[in-house]
């Protein structure tokens, strides 16, 4: 006998990837859209969620009560920002439901915060949802691991549209933490963020961030490992919004059988 459609709720369901997480529920066996919500006084209350993320009626008015909708529901899939995510999650905990996090920009203490309300909700949280970059980020381990960090220059390079808020990506520094294990070094250390003015040369072990900002630019990721006489680039481009949703979907779905704790994708693709 198959399961009954998991229920999940959007938040933050009219943003860019709360509407595109509406359309791809609705088109994906196995999930149905339980209840959409956007934050108190938002224009989109009382719209048809369907209507807003332009996938047709589809008879689920958005509402700014998450915790009435987390109580009858089995999972939340969250794209908004730090201080609303770490809320939500306090809210999957009460009802001890599954929490997807895609927010990027979250603070050390912020992170602390999730893995409190791991313990009675399941929890999976990741800078990027998406099969392609969580391969990347194993690739990127892997080549960290195996050219020596003496002859070789490791540089992350992203660039997103100009909307984004946070930099760098959560994308970047989660392939920064992957190269930092490949060199067994702990990034927070080893990290050079921004370059300007009179830098002297290069430090030898560092890992270098740029970041770039313009247009449409749904998410493109270059590592660089540079040597002498020699580059390896190791890249990742994502086209369109809905590779990260359908990624969203199915960690709800792997979470939905698994005890209460705090997951990666690496966890939900098998690549840990
Ligand atoms: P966006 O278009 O600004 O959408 C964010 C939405 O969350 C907005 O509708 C916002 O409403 C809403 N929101 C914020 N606080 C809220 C609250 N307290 N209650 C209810 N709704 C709230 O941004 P986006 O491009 O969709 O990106 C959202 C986040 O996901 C960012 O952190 C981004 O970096 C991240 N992201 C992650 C991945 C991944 O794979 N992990 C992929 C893409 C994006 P207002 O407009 O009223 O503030």
């Amino acid at each position: 006998m198959t399961a009954p459609d998991m229920k999940l709720v959007v938040v933050g369901a009219a943003g860019r990837m709360g509407q595109t997480l509406i359309r791809v529920i609705q088109e994906t066996d196995g999930v149905m859209l339980h209840a959409a919500i956007e934050r108190e006084g938002s224009a989109f209350i009382g719209k048809d969620a369907g209507e807003l993320a332009g996938a047709g009626t589809m008879g689920v008015a958005v509402t700014s009560d998450p915790l009435e909708a987390f109580l009858h529901a089995e999972g939340v899939l969250d794209f908004t920002a730090p201080a609303a995510s770490i809320g939500f999650a306090g809210l999957a905990a009460q009802a001890r439901i599954v929490h997807v996090i895609g927010t990027t920009g979250c603070s050390t203490e912020d992170e602390a915060k999730f893995e409190a309300a791991a313990r009675h909700a399941r929890i999976v949280k990741s800078g990027n949802m998406s099969l392609g970059v969580n391969l990347l980020s194993v690739l990127t381990q892997q080549a960290a691991k195996s050219l020596p960090s003496k002859g070789w220059d490791i540089e992350i390079v992203e660039m997103h549209h100009k909307h984004k808020v946070d930099a760098p990506s959560g994308t970047a520094l989660l392939l920064g933490e992957a190269a930092a294990r490949g060199r067994d070094v702990d990034l927070a250390s080893r990290s050079v963020r921004v370059r300007d003015g009179h830098t002297g040369a290069r430090e030898s072990g560092t890992i270098g961030f740029a970041t770039l900002r313009g247009g449409s630019v749904v998410g493109d990721h270059s590592v660089i490992l540079a040597g002498e006489g020699e580059l390896l680039t190791l890249s990742h481009s994502a086209r369109d919004r809905s590779i990260f949703a359908r990624g969203a979907v199915a960690a709800a779905l792997w979470a939905r059988d698994q005890k209460p704790g705090f997951y990666s994708m690496l966890d939900v693709l098998g690549l840990s």
